[in-house]
């Protein structure tokens, strides 16, 4: 079968160290397997993302040697798709709007997991033609999950297992303003580019199992997922887009690509030492079981000479 990853950033800044060290070893996996590598701009929420930022986000990637052999559609542009797979969801009776305000969501009554996020109660599950009729705004719109445990066996972290009705709840797939919502979004675009393998963040893991209920639905085969570990500054905080100091922008200024890549391979276990490489010298030594599975702690003050 042939191998097709993708990189699916979002728009909405420069890209940070995170997002590098998922980028490259997206890439790394599909072309070390000879395959083909998509581009896609998540740019949903178009208030946060630019057209500007996409043109950088591609001018970034090339410095870094990560080619691809594909752009498809960003998601702004595929309205119109996502409503086929929305009605299909409306077909198939699974889905219904939900009148509940932000506020009652995460209320504190509402029941929360260990990582903060809800599970929704169900609670515009079952109104009655008369209850929706009687709210006057827009609803959001809500697919039904079957108590079901959804497994896989990530190439990083190994076996994975969520039940959405316990751990979720129905999932939102339109929101009251229309939008279309992440999940639906990304299960569509990964479809229909025939992407066989998904390599992301590992902050990312508990969407998996979401998106293969949605692949289920809509006939997609399920891709094999890697989530890499999250890089962390010394003191255990997340190295995200608000280290603005660490945002390609200021790396670029600073390190050569060969450098960056270097030192973000070693932290990984990638090679041994920290010594400059580019990512085309990493494809014949890249191995997923060579790739740690921990957070990685890396020190930004250490990396800028
Ligand atoms: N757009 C997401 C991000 O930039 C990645 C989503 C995904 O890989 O599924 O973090």
């Amino acid at each position: 079968m042939n191998v097709v990853g993708r990189f699916a950033p979002t728009p909405s800044g420069r890209m940070h160290l995170g997002n590098v060290f998922a980028a490259l070893i997206a890439w790394l996996s599909v072309r070390s397997q000879g395959g083909e590598m998509v581009l896609r701009m998540e740019d949903l929420d178009t208030q946060r993302t630019s057209g500007e930022y996409a043109r950088i986000l591609r001018e970034d990637l090339a410095w870094l040697g990560l080619d691809y052999d594909r752009e498809t559609s960003p998601q702004s542009m595929r309205s119109q798709v996502y409503d086929r797979y929305f009605q299909t969801l409306q077909d198939l009776g699974l889905l219904y709007p939900c009148y509940c305000t932000r506020s009652q969501l995460h209320s504190v009554n509402a029941p929360h997991l260990s990582d903060g996020t809800y599970v929704y109660p169900g609670t515009c599950r079952d109104l009655t033609e008369t209850q929706r009729a009687s709210f006057t705004r827009s609803p959001a719109w809500r697919v039904r999950v079957p108590d079901r445990v959804w497994t896989l066996e990530d190439r990083v972290q190994g076996h994975f297992a969520l039940n959405l009705a316990w751990q979720c709840g129905d999932m939102v797939v339109r929101r009251a303003d229309g939008v279309y919502v992440y999940q639906l979004a990304v299960t569509v675009d990964d479809g229909e580019a025939g992407v066989t393998e998904v390599v992301r963040g590992m902050d990312l893991i508990s969407s998996a199992p979401r998106q293969m209920y949605l692949q289920e639905l809509f006939g997609f085969p399920h891709p094999v997922y890697g989530h890499v570990p999250m890089l962390l500054a010394p003191d255990g905080r997340r190295l995200s887009k608000r280290d603005r100091d660490l945002d390609l922008g200021i790396l670029r200024s600073r390190l050569t690509p060969q450098a960056l890549i270097g030192t973000l391979a070693a932290c990984a276990g990638l090679i041994d030492r920290v010594e400059p490489i580019s990512a085309k010298e990493l494809v014949s030594v890249f191995r997923w079981e060579n790739l740690r599975r921990e957070d990685i702690i890396l020190d930004p003050a250490g990396l800028i000479p």
